[in-house]
Order: structure tokens, then sequence, then C-alpha cells
């Protein structure tokens, strides 16, 4: 168990008495891709694969870091010119410093800590990082801080000091995760709602491409600005427009005519997203997880065609599913590489991950990364 490990790695390291040990999930995203920037809703649940954290104050204003799985050792002060070089360390001086802007009184503290969450696949082992830090320092020194502020505390720890200009979607579904439950966030107004997922005789399993997204950001600078310029067509007839997901696609259809047939390809894409939300949303009230299913291959099919965001190595494992008879699958996260995601039926499960493991071998000489997920309880206290 990992919080066996991160505790005999803490008493070797640090001795004395224990710490608090506290986890927090990685998550993943049924439905609702670059639906983010445009105001819509995405619909993420936490997993049962965890950062989990030892910590303990030490009565000094240092930190003094262990991360068992990279076997690195890093300590730093609370200033800001005390930045440390070592990446993974960035995220805990990040959630520190965050916290004092805010005008919490941080401690020094010992930790170590280790997850099983794989490192870059997209499951945001990054926020669960951040998340599980600002969780167990907001409870050790009784700050008050709610739940959503420590979502907003590790998104400002991704954007200045990792770099990454990331929406809040992950650190929220790190923080208000719930077992048999997932979120639908609406990225225009924070407001959130919890959805039952308990679909019993089906695992939720993610096929692990093993492209890295290389692409990523040029091609996703270029997709925000195609959706600018039809917000900006829509809005010239329709001045309450402000982001796509204001708009259906009666509107789009209006300027057909104003914007470039690529611009309208993307547009189309968002708003049937935004829809495709909320129609899975009902499916789930009804326990219906072959509508679920169809949605998830209505937005593999609109990631890869009209918002050209998918590769060949997505598009093969996409079709090894629809052709093992999967429920649904699709590209998970932001596209040109990372997982898929895949909702398949128990007596299905084994036949189609040797499948898709088999083709991507055969046709690109990769070896898929297969991580078998069940929805499960947010940040929280292990002990
Ligand atoms: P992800 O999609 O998993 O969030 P990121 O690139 O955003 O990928 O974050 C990965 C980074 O988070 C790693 O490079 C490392 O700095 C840090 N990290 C994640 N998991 C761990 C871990 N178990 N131990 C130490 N650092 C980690
Ligand atoms: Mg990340």
């Amino acid at each position: 168990m990992e919080s066996s490990l991160v505790r005999s790695k803490f008493s070797e390291h640090f001795g004395g008495k224990p710490g608090g040990i506290y986890c927090a999930p990685g998550r993943i995203n049924l439905i609702g891709e670059h639906t983010d920037y445009n105001g819509g809703f995405v619909f993420p649940g936490a997993i049962d694969k965890c950062m989990t954290a030892e910590i303990r104050l030490n009565g000094t204003v240092k930190v003094r870091a262990y991360a068992v799985d990279l076997d690195d050792y890093a300590e730093f002060g609370l200033s800001e010119e005390d930045k440390p070089q070592k990446a993974w360390a960035r995220y805990l001086f990040g959630v520190c410093r965050e916290m004092q802007k805010r005008g919490y009184e941080v401690q020094g503290f010992d930790t170590a800590f280790s997850g099983n969450i794989p490192l870059g696949a997209g499951l945001s082992s990054s926020a669960a990082l951040e998340s599980v830090f600002a969780f167990a320092l907001n409870d050790l020194l009784q700050f008050g801080i709610d739940r959503f502020e420590l979502a907003r505390i590790g998104q400002a720890t991704e954007h200045n000091y990792c770099g990454v200009n990331c929406g809040i979607m992950d650190q929220f579904a790190s923080l208000f995760g719930k077992a048999g439950s997932l979120m639908r966030l609406d990225c225009k107004t924070l407001e959130y709602e919890y959805y039952p997922f308990r679909p019993e005789g089906y695992r939720l399993v993610l096929v692990d491409s093993m492209v890295k997204h290389e692409l990523a950001s040029s091609e996703y600078n270029k997709r925000r600005k195609s959706c600018e310029n039809v917000v900006a067509a829509i809005k010239s007839r329709h001045p309450e427009v402000e982001y796509l997901r204001d708009a259906g696609m009666d509107w789009l259809e209006e300027v057909k005519d104003m914007v470039s047939g690529e611009d309208y390809s993307r547009a189309e894409y968002v708003i049937g997203e935004v829809r495709r939300v909320l129609e899975v949303c009902d499916a789930l009230e009804k326990g219906d997880y072959d509508m679920v299913g169809q949605k998830m291959y209505e937005t593999h099919y609109g990631m890869s065609r009209l918002y050209e965001v998918s590769c060949a190595e997505l598009d093969l494992l996409n079709d090894v599913a629809k052709r093992c008879g999967v429920t649904g699958s699709r590209v998970m996260g932001g596209g040109f590489g990372g997982c898929t995601i895949n909702l398949v039926k128990e007596e299905l499960h084994d036949r189609f991950v040797g499948e898709a493991c088999k083709a991507l071998r055969e046709k690109f000489g990769r070896e898929a990364g297969v991580y078998d997920v069940v929805i499960s309880d947010g940040a929280r206290r292990v002990k």
C-alpha cells in the first residue's frame, strides 16, 4: 500500500514521531474536451490512483522533501528567492508560496511522498501533487481554506511556478472527487453538480498510446484562434455571445459564409461537445450506459475529423475498440497523444486490452500503457 511505503520512507529519512498522511487522486474526464476555454462544461471524476504524502511540521522555515519515486531529495526556504531548481520541488514550493500570497502563514515541514499515477499520461499527476500538499497544509495549519480556493492555489502553482497555463479542472477533480460520482463543472460560472457514475458490469480503462503531446501547444493556440474568430462572427449578429458555449448550431449556420471552412468545423465540434456533455448527464441519470458510450464515440469522431487533434495511434486505438464492441471510446485530454478512455463490458475487457496492445505494437512498434481506474474520493487525510 502507498501509505505504508511513504510511512517507512518518512521514518527512514526523518525519524521521530509520525506525521499526518494525506492523499489526493489523479482524474479522468469522461467527456467535454476543449470546452473549458469555450466557457462550456467538463465532466471529470477522481480515480483510485493517488499521490500520498506524509507531512510533519518541523519548527523551522525550511521544507525538507523526499520524492520517494524519484529517489530524490530537496530542501528549500519559503521566500520567493528560494525557488528550487528541481521541477518536482517547484510544485511543493509553489503551493506554499501561493498560500503565503493569500495571507496564510505557512511553516516549514518535512515530507516524503509517493504516487501511483503515471506521470505525463494525462491523468494529472501534477494536480494530485499540488492538491495533496494544499490539502495537507490547510489541514495541519488549520487555515480554513475551502476546497475551491485550494484548487485555485494548485492552478496558480502550475501558472506561476511550473510554466503550465492550465484551467482548473484537474485540481478541482482531485479535491472534489467522490466515489461513484462524476462532476459536471461549468467553466463559465464555476458551478458544479455531481452525477451518479456506477457502471455495473463495465470497467473504465485507459489505453496510453505512448505518443507525447509535442504538437499540442502551437496547434492548441490555432484552435483557440478559430474559436475566437467564430465567436466574433456570431457576435456581430448576437452581441450577447461571449463564448461558443453560448451559441447553438443555428447561430453557427447563420455565419457559415463569414468564417473559413476550417473555423466552421472547429466551432461545430465545440458546440456539439458542449451539448454532448449535457446528453451524457441525462443518460447517466437514467443509467443508460449505451448512450454514454455512443456520445464518447461521437466525441472521438469530432476530435479526429472536425477539431483535428487526434493522431494515427489514437485513431487506431479507437478503431480497435469499435471492432471489439467496446461500449464507448475516445481520446482523452487535449489530443495529439496520451490515452484513450474506454467504457468496456467486463467480459470484453481482457480481449480488448489484448487487441489494442497488439495493434499498437504491430502498426507503430509502441508498447501501450493500460490503466484500469475506478471513480473514487478526492483529497483526504488517510491517518
Ligand atoms: P501529468 O499529466 O501527469 O500531470 P505533468 O507533466 O503535468 O503530467 O506533471 C508531471 C510532473 O509532476 C513530473 O514531471 C514531476 O515533476 C511531477 N510529479 C508527478 N508525479 C510525481 C511523483 N510521483 N514524484 C515526484 N514528482 C512527480
Ligand atoms: Mg499536469
